[in-house]
């Protein structure tokens, strides 16, 4: 049976500042993708939320890409914006950027990834969702997991994976996609994905074409022509058998590596693996990565386990804090903070530099 497996996520609205949403905002979304089940538009879903992100996973019939299901999660999020705006919620529908819908959400502010396969007997994949991010923050775990042997020794244990897999890399400046191959390409691979704010992973397949990956691409400030907010990403990976394994692929993320985000949109700090459904911490908004682990049959969903529970995890999760600790204590100064083009909220920068532009004087 070929199944398309659709995340569709949004900020539409949270408590406090940019924490989380509120119960009655997610019952509100809820209620909206459970009509579309009931309906049979979609077979199965799960929405749930990281940080202040709301993510709607579905499982249907229809192909990438499909005018119904996207409507559905822009309508979904669009009808609970009301639910935000009552409860005077920060940022109430923060990241739908055009008024109405027109055939496919991408390019409209939510983040979109699906894939559409031959659903296996025991089909298992992982959402991972981020918050106070960008979409380039999978670059680092995506290489670990698929052209780094001492990070993921199922490259070369697994036959699959050992003839290597096929990149696409989207340049999110230019609007424009390279395709790329291990084990040929891996330096390629590896200079391309070395600027996360750049090029950022769209998706991984397998040799024959299979896939494995697919990652939310869009980026806010593109679409509007302005830097409006961090696109915090999402992605689906395929895993066991010929994939990485569930324990190759969050384990990929153990590093807690530094990457673009938090506060304001501004500044670097680690990406912390947590718990499914945290909320986003006031510890200056230090970024956060959850999974969620699936299992699928008939595209009836089974789950979400969390992914990153755990003593390991909590040893993981105490080190991004400390490695945080460390970047925020030099405080303002590059690479604590962002280059002025990433700054998310640069205006007040700006107006500074200004008024030290009129100061300069020439040398000579
Ligand atoms: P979000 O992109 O998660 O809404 O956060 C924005 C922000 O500026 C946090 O300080
Ligand atoms: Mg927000
Ligand atoms: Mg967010």
């Amino acid at each position: 049976m070929k199944v398309t497996v659709t995340v569709i996520k949004a900020d539409i609205g949270s408590i406090g500042g940019h924490t989380r949403p509120s119960d009655e905002l997610i019952a509100s979304v809820k209620k909206f993708v459970r009509e579309a089940q009931d309906s049979g538009l979609i077979i199965d879903s799960y929405v749930g939320y990281a940080g202040d992100d709301i993510h709607i996973v579905m499982s249907h019939t229809k192909g990438v890409n499909n005018n119904e299901i996207h409507k559905m999660a822009w309508d979904a999020f669009s009808k609970s914006v009301p639910v935000a705006k009552e409860q005077g919620l920060y940022g109430a529908g923060q990241d739908l950027l055009v008024d109405s819908f027109s055939g496919n959400v991408r390019g409209m502010g939510p983040g979109v990834a699906e894939m559409e396969f031959d659903e296996r007997p025991n089909e298992a994949f992982v959402v991972f969702a981020a918050d106070k991010t960008e979409p380039g923050a999978f670059n680092y775990p995506l290489f670990s997991m698929f052209c780094d042997i001492k990070s993921n020794t199922g490259l070369l244990i697994n036959p699959s994976l050992a003839k290597g897999v096929k990149f696409t890399v989207m340049d999110v400046m230019k609007n424009r996609v390279v395709e790329l191959e291990t084990w040929s390409q891996v330096p390629e691979i590896a200079a391309i994905l070395m600027y996360p704010g750049r090029y950022v992973v769209e998706s991984v397949k397998t040799k024959t074409g299979e896939p494995i990956v697919s990652a939310t691409t869009d980026r806010l400030h593109n679409i509007k022509g302005t830097y409006v907010g961090k696109d915090d990403p999402a992605m689906i990976i395929r895993l066991q058998k010929t994939f990485p394994a569930t324990e190759e692929a969050c384990y990929a993320f153990k590093d807690a590596h530094f990457v673009a985000g938090n506060t304001r949109g501004s500044h670097h700090m680690t990406l912390m693996p947590v718990k499914i459904n945290t909320t986003a911490t006031t510890y200056f908004c230090n970024p956060l990565v959850s999974a969620l682990l699936f299992s699928m049959h008939n595209g009836k969903l089974t789950g979400p386990i969390d992914g990153f529970e755990g003593p390991n995890w909590d040893v993981v999760r105490r080190r991004a804090a400390e490695k945080s600790e460390d970047m925020r204590a030099q405080g303002f100064v590059h690479p604590a903070t962002l280059i002025p083009e990433e700054l998310e909220y640069n205006e007040g920068y700006q107006e500074i530099m200004n008024r030290i532009e009129n100061l300069f004087k020439n040398r000579g």
